[in-house]
């Protein structure tokens, strides 16, 4: 048996990798991928079968955020050129979520960029939440708020809400080095609150952003210890204007081992693949799902994604289906494929090489 093999047997067996297993899936060899995406791919199984879930994004509140996350496009200084603007009604935020649930997501997540809500902002996302719940009382309702004080987290809850996000994004050791308005140990006790409110925990991490493989396991370590229900992984968007911007140093072969480390490490937990995906894992995305069982359907908070009608399309040539969609009613898959030639021979157009 090989030592993929292996680690799916523990993994769906319920025995906890070592720290040594997790760094050897981060270093797994070129010629020896698709063997560890195999063995990622039964534990997927094992757990999510083929199903992948759709989670869409709505931006409530953009930009002007005071804290410094170097990764961030929203952070204090940024010059990145993205959307600035602030609160979105309930209406509106009730208006767009609608747009994404008709699209296919079950789950909807509320993001505001700021330190963290003020008990006005619980009671206006409280409104969003609601709205949301009464016309779509199966859709699940995850809010993004930033730090929570006292008594937020249950506020939320008793709104409708489903779940809370507060990614670690990495390593205590590295944390300062990302961000120095705040720092993990605020984040953990976010994360903390949440559970003790009996809201589904979402936490994850971002990659990409110059750390060691030391690190990477150290935070999905860190995860396994709060046991999260969901983790996304970002790969990080290197937003011109940010400090991160020249930090082009994942490959889809590196997304792709760390995607399997995570689902070796932390088997039962929801893996989402969450921003950069797109842009890092390019033609490798429907390998990805071989592994995680869950993706943002179309667009980001600050960046565009791939359409939402390639990513049903993408998951439906994969072989896998949209968790709690109806298969009769997936979209017709072969809209505005065939496009007549012109430009190139015969014509005054330049052909594209
Ligand atoms: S707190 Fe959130 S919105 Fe603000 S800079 Fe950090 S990640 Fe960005």
């Amino acid at each position: 048996m090989d030592l993929y093999d292996a680690l799916a047997d523990k993994a769906v067996g319920g025995e906890p990798l070592t720290r040594e297993e997790a760094l050897a899936v981060l270093a797994t060899p070129e010629d020896d991928l698709l063997d560890m995406i195999a063995a990622g791919f039964r534990v997927r199984r094992h757990f999510f079968g083929r199903r992948v879930k759709l989670n869409f994004l709505v931006n409530l509140k953009s930009g002007l955020c005071p804290e410094d996350c170097s990764y961030c496009s929203q952070r204090l200084g940024s010059k990145a050129e993205v959307l600035k603007y602030t609160w979105l009604k309930p209406e509106e935020a009730t208006s767009t979520a609608g747009v994404g649930i008709a699209a296919g997501a079950s789950r909807v997540c509320l993001v505001a960029s700021g330190r963290g809500p003020t008990d006005r902002d619980v009671d206006r996302v409280s409104t969003t939440i609601s709205e949301i719940k009464k016309s779509h009382p199966d859709v699940e309702v995850c809010a993004c708020l930033g730090l929570l004080s006292d008594g937020q987290a249950d506020r939320l809850c008793q709104a409708g809400a489903d779940a809370y996000n507060h990614n670690l994004n990495t390593s205590d050791a590295t944390y300062a080095s990302i961000c120095s308005t705040h720092t993990y140990d605020d984040r953990v006790d976010t994360v903390e609150r949440v559970k003790h409110a009996g809201l589904s925990p979402c936490s994850g991490l971002i990659a990409g952003m110059g750390e060691s493989d030391d690190d990477l396991v150290d935070v999905v370590f860190a995860l396994r210890e709060l046991a999260p229900d969901s983790i996304p992984v970002n790969f990080l968007i290197p937003f011109k204007g940010t400090p991160l911007a020249r930090e082009w140093n994942l490959t889809p072969q590196r997304c792709l081992r760390i995607l399997a480390m995570v689902r070796f490490v932390c088997p039962g937990a929801e893996l989402r693949i969450g921003g950069g995906r797109e842009i890092h894992l390019r033609g490798m995305q429907s390998l990805a799902l071989h592994l995680a069982n869950s993706i943002f359907l179309g667009d980001y908070l600050t960046s565009e994604g791939q359409a939402g009608q390639d990513d049903l399309q993408m998951i439906r040539d994969a072989g896998f289906t949209v968790e709690g969609a109806d298969p009769e009613q997936a979209p017709d898959t072969h809209h505005d494929l065939v496009k007549v030639r012109k430009r190139g021979a015969g014509t005054t157009e330049v052909a594209n090489a």
